[in-house]
């Protein structure tokens, strides 16, 4: 951002988001923003979320500073139950980048597709760091938005050969094996079960409250990406297994009090010392996986560092390609 600060408010709409940021640069920049947190150079302030009563709308917003990258700002959304009936998507954020140096906005910036492309970086930092290298089987439970953006950027990580799929809702199934088939992937839909028992890695990208896998059903040697749990009181997977497995998050407050390990937290199964940054891993400050036959399970809750990362990247791009609108203020 810093090479543009003088030159007025910068505008990246969704279509530019969309053309200029890849799964790459997504990748890289959530990798890195892990990294500046275990560090201590980049922080996430307090998240606000709100019933506003207003159109049944949940608003908010997630803020941070990431001293390393220079990069300030938030993400200003969220849920809105009716978009769907008026053409839009029900889920609504913008990113708004600020001056480090002056505090000045320095750019606008679409957050819908930056907040599919970012989600599936985390889980794709998680699998490429925490999984083993002969993973062949990918199990995906879920097949919503997100889905498809999380199954194309795990791909990427293993030389995956099949995708193994449930989701409550089974006709969604059918869209989420066009996925796969688009990526050269076999695809079976199969029970919670067997999706258990054949895959190697597993994301978990629901909008869940009770636990949709249990510890048994799980091989050794499984690496599982929470994705869908970003609340409290959702869950997807059975408080035992994530006490059996080796937890790693994105931020460990928001794993406890919104994430995947809440509820095994809360019933005292696992305590908050036993959870592990995964910008450690990234870092080279813990080993991850130690044994081909440990479970690790990363506990994805999202964190606005990772979205104003995205953002970031999106300006850059739109200010170095000349495409962003530009406003003065
Ligand atoms: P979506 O509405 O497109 O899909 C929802 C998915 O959850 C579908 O697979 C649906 O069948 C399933 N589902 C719905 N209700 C369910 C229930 N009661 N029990 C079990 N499954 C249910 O949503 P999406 O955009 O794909 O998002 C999926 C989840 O991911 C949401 O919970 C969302 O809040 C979460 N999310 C997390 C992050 C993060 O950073 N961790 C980021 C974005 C979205």
């Amino acid at each position: 951002m810093t090479d543009t600060q003088n030159e007025g408010l910068l505008i990246v709409g969704e279509d530019l988001c969309e053309k200029l940021v890849g799964r790459s640069d997504a990748f890289e920049a959530v990798e890195a923003v892990f990294s500046a947190m275990a560090r201590g150079d980049a922080y996430n302030f307090p998240v606000i979320r709100e019933a506003i009563g207003y159109a049944d709308a949940l608003y908010g917003f997630k803020s941070g500073f990431d001293r390393a990258g220079k990069v300030l700002g938030l993400k200003s959304g969220g849920f809105w139950p009716g978009n769907m009936a008026k053409g839009l998507t029900n889920h609504q954020s913008t990113v708004f980048l600020f001056d480090p140096d002056t505090g000045k906005l320095a750019a606008l910036v679409g957050g819908n597709y930056l907040t599919a492309v970012r989600t599936a970086a985390s889980s794709s930092v998680s699998i490429s760091h925490l999984a083993r290298k002969d993973c062949k089987v990918l199990g995906m439970v879920g097949a919503g938005h997100q889905s498809h953006f999380q199954l194309r950027a795990a791909a990427e990580q293993r030389d995956f050969e099949k995708v193994v799929a449930w989701n409550p809702h089974e006709d969604m199934l059918a869209r989420l094996g066009e996925t796969a088939k688009e990526l050269g992937l076999d695809f079976e839909a199969v029970t919670q079960q067997e999706l258990g028992a054949k895959s190697d890695v597993i994301i978990t990208i629901t909008s869940a409250f009770e636990p949709l896998l249990m510890k048994d059903w799980i091989k050794p040697g499984t690496h599982i990406a929470c994705m869908g749990t970003d609340t409290k009181g959702k869950m997807e997977v059975d408080a035992a297994l994530v006490a059996s497995a080796t937890v790693f998050t994105d931020e460990v407050a928001q794993s406890i009090s919104i994430g995947e390990a809440q509820h095994a937290i809360a019933s005292g199964a696992i305590t908050e010392s036993q959870i592990i940054p995964i910008g450690k891993v990234i870092n080279k400050d813990h080993a991850g996986r130690t044994s081909d036959a440990e479970v690790t399970l990363f506990d994805g809750t999202g964190v606005g560092l990772q979205d104003l990362a995205v953002a970031s990247v999106a300006a850059r791009l739109a200010s170095e390609s000349g495409q962003a609108t530009r406003v003065a203020l």
